[in-house]
């Protein structure tokens, strides 16, 4: 018997990073992670090599069903490395496994909600073919044909994910016509990462089957509207368990070069999103607070209440790379917790 397995894996576009994927049959029974095969490709194609020496490493290092074929075929993960199996300078996964690795009995995990707008040609879904919709307001978690554009490629999306088995933990409608929300989450830094690349991945090949596309774009249209983020969610099992831990992580992002450290990695056009306005903090002065969505970093109501439980990044871009932000945050917020 035969199977199909689709490669994916982070190119090296600049200055945000696409993903890419191509087809292997693999002949015999499905048999997990380690008996897949490394596999190659062409570097020069994906701004990862220049043409005189192109090939490139596809390292797995996740794997789960594929739900848009079904049967036995399945979704592969991969890491880039170069030809003498180091990780090749776009590959930020590599990094990440040492951090968490370093920071492990600390128990970091982290919840991601990843913000998207879908477009159809030119216009992101929902927009009238001359000029606007009507202003923000009535379309976060709306209903009714109305507000809602796109709710069948997110229902197909959501139940792509839950077969390939990812740790989607919810869904909504954000502020713009066109614009939605899920969330991955609460799991290890590696897991919400790889489960985010590949979620991604799912999301554009469910959208292209409807003929719209779907993007990162921080700020996908210019003016009074909402950007899109990738809030993220973080704890310790200190923090999970106190509250000194979760001030001390707040306080450990806001120290020296910290603030400009982690905002200058959150994502390509970050400052076109953090401006002060629509529920951003300004990108160049760090702050904290309790409910507080107008701060770089939220402490939600109930974790001020319990004593205990997680803070929120808000200012990571919707196109930031989860391998990056989860890195910093573990190495920032665990170095310090660690004193
Ligand atoms: P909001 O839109 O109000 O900011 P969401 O419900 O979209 O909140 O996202 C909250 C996220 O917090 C979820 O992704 C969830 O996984 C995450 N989360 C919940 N508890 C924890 C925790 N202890 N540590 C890290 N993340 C958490
Ligand atoms: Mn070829
Ligand atoms: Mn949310
Ligand atoms: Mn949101
Ligand atoms: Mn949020």
């Amino acid at each position: 018997m035969t199977f199909k397995a689709e490669y994916i894996w982070i190119d090296g576009t600049e200055p945000t990073a696409k993903l890419r994927s191509k087809t292997k049959i693999i002949t015999g029974a499905p048999a997990g992670l380690d008996a897949l095969p490394i596999w190659g490709f062409d570097g020069s194609s994906t701004n990862q090599a220049e043409g005189h020496a192109s090939d490139r490493v596809l390292k797995p290092v996740f794997t789960c069903p594929d739900p848009i074929r079904g049967g036995d075929d399945i979704l592969v993960l991969c890491e880039v490395l170069d030809i003498d199996m180091t990780p090749h300078r776009s590959n930020t996964r590599a990094a990440l496994a040492e951090v968490a690795e370093r920071f492990a009995a600390q128990e970091p995990i982290f919840g991601i909600e990843q913000e998207y707008t879908f477009f159809e040609g030119s216009r992101p879904l929902g927009f009238p073919e001359n000029g606007f919709p009507a202003p923000q307001g009535g379309y976060y978690c709306g209903v009714g044909a109305d507000e809602i554009f796109g709710r069948d490629i997110v229902e197909a999306h959501l139940d792509n994910c839950l077969k390939a088995g990812l740790a989607i933990s919810g869904i909504n409608a954000e502020v713009m016509p066109g614009q939605w929300e899920f969330q991955i989450g609460p799991v290890s830094p590696l897991e919400v990462s790889d489960h985010m690349w590949v979620a991604r991945w799912l999301l554009y090949r469910t959208a292209e089957d409807f003929g719209v596309s779907a993007t990162l774009d921080p700020k996908p249209v210019k003016g009074d509207w909402n950007g899109a983020g990738a809030h993220t969610n973080f704890s310790t099992k200190a923090m999970r368990e106190g509250y000194d831990a979760i001030i001390t992580a707040c306080e450990s992002l806001g120290e020296g070069s910290k603030p400009l450290d982690h905002v200058k990695n959150y994502g390509a056009g970050i400052d076109e999103r953090l401006t002060g306005l629509h529920e951003t903090a300004p990108w160049d002065k760090y702050s904290y607070g309790v409910s507080d969505r107008g701060a770089s970093v939220r402490i939600p109501w109930q974790v001020e209440k319990d004593g205990k439980g997680y803070i929120e990044d808000r200012r990571p871009n919707a196109n930031v790379d989860p391998y990056v932000v989860t890195r910093l945050l573990v190495d920032t917020c665990c170095s310090a917790l660690e004193k």
